[in-house]
């Protein structure tokens, strides 16, 4: 058997949400239930006493779990706990001392003198001893278990804690969790996901404020290949291990490039591409209900995303646009695009449906009546092409869970 029977999960910022606190719970057990399905092993996790546990129904690998809740926005510190029936105070403090020194097996050496505290919280009453005559008596068993470690009540090194309630909870880690909120409690946005570096990453942002994501990909076969798309769904994936299963459109947007780059000016395609993108992905995202768009822009990135093309890019959607990495430079990205593991995935060489159409010399202060008119040369065809293009729309199921034979 595991030597942890159970992980005891601390939040940070949603202990705090008064009467909601059990409406982040509920999300936060949900998603918790979620990042566990491709582990091995079998778990219940509960809400009790305003805590949340993870607890162990079977054997299970120790690194897999944490990994695994390390991924669940909303969770501060994961603390592996072992779980003992009640016992009297002396069988206590031998146990906890024992407990201490497995956990720190160096910590009797004299190279290795760690200042530690017992914290108890007894929330079972009938418990004889109250907290303070617990913390004392199994600080003394563990001061002569460990003879170099020493007490230190303010600053300690390592904080040993005892929960007393049915049975007898004892931790002493805190792996630290991704802080954020648990998704789903923030509603749900659309993110454009091409398969470059950056979206990905912005989607991981927003989804870290608690919102759920759906995205949407535009495809240009046959300029586009099924690797190019492969490439965005492989990153859909990556970033579920964060924000939970994402429902992937995948649209295809040849006819409407194809007729863009035929009627408009070439340094004007990109915006006028990026404006058609935005129109069809607010659409989706109304017969969603999502509430936002998410892109993964920057100011003056590229041409296309000055501050003037943002703005005529802005004015076709009346739903809000989130662009969290607007003041972030291309290195932060790629940092966290490093730290959340897209990178290595967004940097294959796939082409996506932009860079084909690309103009030599795009347009960096493009003005919207300028841009408007010119949208005009498609208006003999472009709408039914948006219709079409909504009709082609393929929902591709994303999730980091796959049943166990395919893994
Ligand atoms: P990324 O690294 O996210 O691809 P980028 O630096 O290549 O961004 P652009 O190509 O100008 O920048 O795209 C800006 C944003 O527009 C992207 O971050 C993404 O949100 C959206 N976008 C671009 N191309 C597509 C596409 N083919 N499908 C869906 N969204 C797209
Ligand atoms: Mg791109």
């Amino acid at each position: 058997m595991n030597k942890y029977d159970a992980f005891l999960i601390k939040y940070a910022e949603i202990g705090i949400k008064g009467k909601n606190r059990h409406i982040f719970e509920e999300a936060l057990v949900r998603q918790i239930r979620i990042a566990l399905r491709p582990c091995q092993g079998s778990f219940n996790v509960i809400r009790t006493y305003g805590r949340v546990f993870v607890e162990a129904k079977s054997d299970y690998d120790f690194e897999e779990v944490t990994e695994a809740l390390s991924h669940v926005f909303g969770i501060w510190g994961i603390c592996p706990v072992a779980e003992y029936d009640l016992m009297p105070l002396e069988q206590l403090c031998e146990t906890a001392a024992d407990f201490i020194k497995s956990e720190y097996p160096d910590g009797g050496s004299s190279a290795t003198a760690y200042t530690f505290k017992v914290r108890t919280r007894r929330m079972n009453k009938e418990y004889p001893q109250d907290s303070l005559v617990i913390n004392a008596e199994v600080g003394h068993a563990v001061l002569e278990a460990c003879p170099n470690m020493s007490v230190d009540v303010h600053k300690p090194e390592i904080t040993f804690s005892i929960e007393v309630r049915e049975k007898i909870y004892l931790y002493s880690q805190v792996i630290p969790g991704p802080g954020g909120l648990p998704v789903g409690v923030g509603g749900k946005c659309m993110l454009l996901l091409s398969g470059g570096i950056d979206s990905p990453v912005a989607g991981y942002m927003v989804a870290k404020r608690g919102v759920r994501i759906d995205a949407v990909y535009f495809n240009a076969p046959p300029y586009t290949s099924e690797r190019a798309l492969q490439k965005v769904i492989d990153l859909a994936r990556e970033i579920s291990v964060y924000t939970g299963p994402i429902r992937l459109h995948n649209i295809n947007f040849t006819e409407i490039q194809l007729y863009i780059y035929e009627q408009c000016p070439h340094d004007e395609l990109t915006i006028i591409m990026r404006r058609y993108m935005m129109r069809i992905a607010e659409r989706i995202a109304r017969e969603n209900e999502c509430l936002g768009l998410i892109t993964g822009e920057s100011i003056g990135q590229v041409a296309s995303q000055t501050l003037a093309a943002l703005a005529v890019t802005n004015e076709v959607c009346t739903l809000p646009v989130f662009r969290p990495l607007i003041g972030f430079d291309k290195e932060e990205i790629v940092q966290v695009s490093k730290k959340i593991g897209t990178y290595e995935t967004s940097i294959l060489p796939y082409e996506d449906c932009c860079t084909i159409f690309v103009a030599k010399h795009p347009v960096t202060k493009p003005k919207a009546d300028v841009i408007r008119k010119h949208e005009h040369y498609l208006d003999e065809k472009i709408d039914e092409m948006v219709e079409r293009a909504l009709e082609t729309d393929e929902i591709i199921n994303v999730s980091n869970y796959r049943p166990r034979e395919e893994c």
